[in-house]
């Protein structure tokens, strides 16, 4: 059978930049200064040129060598040299098909600067179905790692060292654990030199100013000057189209921000981001069945019902009230909860509505992109049905 073809909208007209300004900034573009070969993992990159390799990572105890794919895009014109990594919790999906869709775009033959692309980081945890690493570390609890540590610290170290320290920016892909979803929404410390540009450049909704936690990928990077912004959207092991296409649209943003991509000609919306200094988890009070009723984006104010949780052979209904005003940036999808278990996380905001209002018309904008695959089947070649026997 053939398979499914995607229906794809076609592209709205843009706004925002003007033309005028657009073919100056192209002007600008073109003085650039020619790069020179990059060199990273031990491999040289001449200008103009895309290499993809393996880079040997560990060797597992069946002596079968585990390596971790890079792709190095160099552009011609000197410019920052940005890593777009995913999957550092090897359960975490969307975040390698937004490298998937990101390096098949074609803006990326004339990019300034340097772009690399590492889809899947944690191969171990991938290869499992698992946030973690085989000794049950967390790799984004073990940076920049050790050349004699254990499986964790050298995967850490290889990674660190030879790729996140050769870059100028880091943006990092992340989902919600399982059985969370989080909506669409960027995690940065606005107060590292060099982060809240980043930040504000993804063109996100909802920024959540966040700490830094020790020997975190964020944290360790920024310690050596590298900016690095993380994206968080989604469940882990599944697949989200919304937070896919908003998630290939902020790294292009962030391009753009960076000046290795032109300024968008005419169009597009962005979206305008709005900051959190504050979250807090609501955690349930009750044990038993969990039916949330706040969707993620929701403005929720103090008091209003977030869900229920009902014991099985119980006729009591536990409501569930807001304990503050806020957006719902994470939601449990397991409904199996004890008391004290994580249901929602709330993001305080100044202007909360208007926050949830520029969620909406993002997501519309999402939908109507057409990055945004929707699969009909419609478009689906049918075939004759054989002849019933008689
Ligand atoms: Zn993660």
């Amino acid at each position: 059978m053939a398979p499914a073809k995607t229906a794809k909208p076609k592209p709205k007209p843009a706004e925002g930049v003007s033309r005028k300004a657009g073919r100056e900034a192209t002007r600008r573009r073109g003085a650039g200064t020619l790069q020179a070969p990059i060199e990273i993992a031990g491999r040289r990159v001449r200008r103009g040129e895309r290499l993809q390799f393996e880079l040997p990572m560990a060797q597992l105890y069946t002596q079968t060598p585990l390596d971790m794919t890079v792709e190095v895009i160099h552009g011609r014109w000197q410019g920052p040299v940005l890593l777009v990594c995913a999957a550092i919790h090897g359960d975490e999906l969307n975040g390698i098909e937004v490298i998937r869709r990101l390096r098949t775009l074609p803006a990326l033959d004339r990019i300034r600067g340097t772009l690399v692309l590492v889809p899947i980081v944690n191969m171990f945890g991938f290869l499992n179905q698992s946030r973690y690493l085989p000794d049950r570390r967390d790799l984004n609890r073990g940076f920049p790692g050790s050349e004699t540590g254990s499986v964790a610290a050298r995967a850490a170290d290889v990674f660190f060292r030879t790729i996140v320290s050769r870059c100028t920016h880091v943006i990092d892909l992340h989902t919600a654990a399982v059985n969370r979803e989080n909506l669409p929404q960027v995690r940065a410390a606005l107060d590292q030199p060099g982060v809240e540009e980043m930040a504000r450049g993804f063109a996100i909704p909802v920024i959540v100013n966040s700490g830094l936690i020790d020997r975190s990928l964020r944290a360790e990077a920024g310690r050596m000057g590298i900016p690095v912004i993380t994206y968080e959207a989604g469940e882990a092991l599944r697949l989200h189209e919304n937070a896919i296409v908003a998630g290939v649209r902020g790294v292009t943003n962030v391009m753009r921000t960076l000046d290795m991509l032109p300024a968008r000609r005419g169009s597009a919306a962005r979206a305008e981001p709005y900051v959190a200094n504050s979250t807090s988890w609501f955690r349930s009070p009750a044990d038993g069945l969990f039916r949330p009723l706040a969707r993620l984006g929701a403005h929720v104010k103090k008091g209003e019902t977030l869900g229920v949780v009902s014991a099985p052979f119980s006729s009591d209904d536990t409501v569930l009230a807001a304990p503050f005003e806020g957006i719902v940036i994470c939601v449990s999808r397991l409904p199996l909860v004890n008391e004290g278990d994580a249901l929602f996380h709330l993001a305080r905001f100044v202007a909360a509505s208007d926050v949830q209002g520029e969620i909406v018309s993002h997501d519309s904008d999402i939908a109507g992109d057409p990055l945004y695959e929707i699969e009909t089947v419609d478009n689906i070649e049918t075939i004759d049905p054989e002849p019933a026997p008689r």
